[in-house]
């Protein structure tokens, strides 16, 4: 097991050197001069990141991202989570284009779990020492909050050490309309039965001509960026997704980083960034979508996220969806955690993608790469009952309470500002 103990990169001693590829002429200039950019810790523009995409190597962007992850994260550790994944019901009324997952009411295979069957899935993560339940499932037409709620509360109550990172933003604002309440109003009762975090699904890509397309009947941009806004607000933490590799351009990637850069910059409640490629195979609407994006625009996106977020603590890899071998290369791509050990998936694998792996096979991967696996929460703080010693971060979601902005520290406002000259 490799050491934790010394970070690889001295602060200011980083020299990334160029790929072959672009060692000379103008092209080679300006990857010179963003590069100095990302290493200096200096906000890149909307317009540098998208000429990254365009013309930068994907060696050169790796190697951009992997400083920037060694500068947030200098000890060589890999955090993850064991946690499961519940889908309490797949009744869906929004018909996503590329979803496999869902079922209209009443159709064939349309479900709710029951609180016996939920509860029995909990109880077998705990036995294995999980400490969340992601839950997440369709937009229910007749599923309210109170029936929400009434789970949370109930398995707060039987299993206090276990998250409920529950819902989505899009999931939350369904809630809202079969209310016909404000949104505000549900956050408050679901945070008051529990609900510890709110998971980032349902972002897609926060792009409206691409969300018309692909997701025409969801929670649009405004109203998604909206409900975590509120979250936030409301002191609770979520993280950021985005899928991509379907009907967007590459200005439209940027624009969806963007739109989490600045409202990270205003409330500072994320937690962390994920994103994966579309799995087009056996979706409804399969025929709108190009063949699955290579492993190369996956890992070029990747390594693009970790240098233009550059407010967000955590990117996330995507090993359920592109596979433990390619998770392992985005550890040098800007990546500082596995996500989570997610003993059931049932929505990816909808789509004929699914790469679980059992917790030691997780861990070996992560050693293979060079870096020491350690458990982590869901607000990122380090719980690894193996490691005593690398204990930090919040242990709790009062402890990684989002502070309001009268609270927020003035070196924190600070980089904002800093961050809305960048754009200016
Ligand atoms: S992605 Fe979510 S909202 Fe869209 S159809 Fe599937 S379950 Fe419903």
């Amino acid at each position: 097991m490799p050491s934790v103990e010394s970070p690889t990169v001295t602060p200011g001693s980083t020299h990334v050197p160029l790929a072959s590829s672009v060692r000379s002429g103008p092209a080679a200039d300006e990857l010179a001069r963003i590069s100095e950019k990302v290493l200096s810790a200096t906000r890149i523009s909307f317009d540098e990141a998208l000429w990254l995409h365009e013309h930068a190597d994907i060696l050169s962007l790796g190697l951009l991202a992997d400083a920037v992850r060694r500068r947030k994260h200098p000890a060589p550790i890999v955090t993850y989570i064991v946690d499961r994944n519940i889908n309490p019901t797949n009744v869906c009324i929004t018909d996503c284009g590329f979803c496999a997952f869902y079922r209209r009411p009443n159709a064939e295979g349309a479900y709710v779990l029951s609180r016996e069957e939920i509860v029995a899935k909990v109880e077998e993560l705990v036995a294995l020492g999980g400490r969340q339940v992601l839950m997440q499932g369709g937009h229910h037409p007749y599923l309210k909050t109170a029936w929400w709620c009434d789970l949370i509360a109930d398995l707060r109550a039987r299993f206090p050490e276990v998250n409920a990172h529950a819902l989505s933003a899009s999931e939350v604002d369904h809630l809202a309309k079969l209310d016909k309440r404000p949104v505000e109003h549900v956050i408050r009762d679901l945070a008051a039965a529990g609900w510890g975090s709110l998971p980032g699904a349902g972002a897609e890509m926060l792009v409206e001509r691409v969300r018309k397309i692909i997701a025409p009947k969801k929670t649009p941009t405004d109203r998604w960026l909206d409900v975590h806004r509120k979250v936030h607000e409301a002191g609770l933490r979520s993280s950021a997704t985005m899928l991509f590799g379907h009907v967007e351009t590459a200005a439209e990637r940027i624009e969806h980083l963007q739109r989490l850069r600045d409202l990270q910059d205003e409330t500072g409640g994320f937690t962390a960034f994920a994103c994966w490629t579309m799995q087009p195979d056996g979706v409804p609407e399969q025929h709108k979508y190009p063949k699955k994006a290579t492993p190369g625009v996956y890992l070029r996106v990747q390594a693009l996220s970790r240098i233009f977020l550059d407010n967000f603590d955590n990117i996330q890899t995507s090993y359920v969806t592109q596979g433990l071998e390619m998770a392992q290369i985005t550890l040098r791509y800007g990546c500082n955690d596995f996500g989570g050990t997610m003993l059931e998936e049932n929505v990816v694998s909808a789509a004929g993608c699914f790469h679980l792996a059992p917790i030691q096979k997780l861990e070996r991967v992560i050693e293979r790469a060079g870096f020491t696996p350690v458990q982590r929460n869901s607000w990122y703080g380090i719980v690894d009952p193996r490691r005593p010693e690398l204990a930090r971060g919040p242990k709790n979601p009062e402890e990684a309470r989002v502070p309001n902005a009268t609270q927020r520290s003035g070196s924190e406002r600070g980089a904002s500002a800093r961050g809305a000259e960048a754009r200016a």
